[in-house]
């Protein structure tokens, strides 16, 4: 699936790993101005690349170094001469090729490795500034784009849900919650997230969010007072486990969730 909705300014890209011909996973990358953020997945990169001949394209942004993000980058630099950026920690990561566990290799394959130019402080153009800002949580490497003047924050994967309950074992929740509260306190009006499209009232939804992990983890806390185990309480609070952990070798759980708003701050 290969699919551009333009709205306004912005044009999303949606894109879409499939299984029997049914879409699994979608992911989507954006178009503004003379940018692209994001890149989708490796499946996608062709269709994008052929999309982007068409656009006044000019730079790849990208938000962290996950595979359905940088997916199309290496074959825009190589067929279109595009410059990519990523943010600082990234550049090696995606030099080298990203190290990825089997399952996720099934889902989206890997991408293949280029030369990104690390961000700066801000991506400037003809019409637009856009102010980086680290995000790490989700992905250390993370960051958001935030345009002031139009109260836009190009969020990655900083968002994706208001009720996340799957965390991969790496990730950390309380880093996550520290990086929404930094993009909350810039008053964002439009959030603009790989996942859930572009949503109205951003400032809202990002409390919300922030909301729900900090009422998870009161509670957490309580049960883990009254002297439950980790697992106890996830399915406590969150019920079954569900395939995902299965699937994913244990690296994608409920479990996680729960250890990592239990421990303690760094
Ligand atoms: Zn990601």
């Amino acid at each position: 699936m290969f699919r551009p909705t333009p709205q306004g300014p912005l044009t999303r890209l949606r894109m879409a790993s499939t299984f029997l011909g049914r879409p699994v996973y979608e992911v989507s990358a954006y178009a503004f101005a003379d940018l692209l953020i994001d890149s989708g997945p490796p499946q996608s990169a062709a269709r994008l690349v052929e999309w982007c001949r068409g656009q006044p394209v000019r730079r790849v942004i990208l938000t962290h170094h996950h595979e359905d993000h940088v997916g199309g980058a290496a074959a825009l630099q190589e067929e279109l001469g595009l410059p990519i950026l990523a943010p600082t920690s990234a550049v090696p990561i995606l030099a080298e090729g990203l190290r990825m566990p089997l399952y996720r290799k099934a889902v989206w394959r890997t991408p293949r490795r280029f030369r990104a130019e690390p961000l700066g402080a801000t991506v400037e153009g003809a019409g637009y500034r856009l102010h980086v800002i680290p995000t790490p949580g989700h992905a250390a490497t993370h960051v958001c784009l935030f345009d002031a003047e139009r109260r836009w924050l190009f969020s990655g994967d900083l968002y994706v849900h208001e009720r996340v309950r799957y965390l991969r074992r790496i990730e950390s929740v309380r880093e996550h919650i520290d990086s929404l509260r930094r993009v909350l306190a810039l008053k964002p009006e439009l959030l603009i997230c790989d996942h859930a499209g572009i949503l109205e009232n951003a400032s809202e939804r990002l409390a919300r969010k922030i909301g729900w992990w900090e009422d998870l983890g009161g509670k957490a806390r309580e049960l883990r007072d009254q002297g439950l185990a980790v697992d106890e309480i996830t399915r406590r609070l969150l019920g079954r486990e569900g395939f995902l952990p299965w699937f994913s070798l244990g690296d994608f759980s409920q479990r996680n969730l729960i250890r990592g708003l239990l421990a303690d701050p760094a």
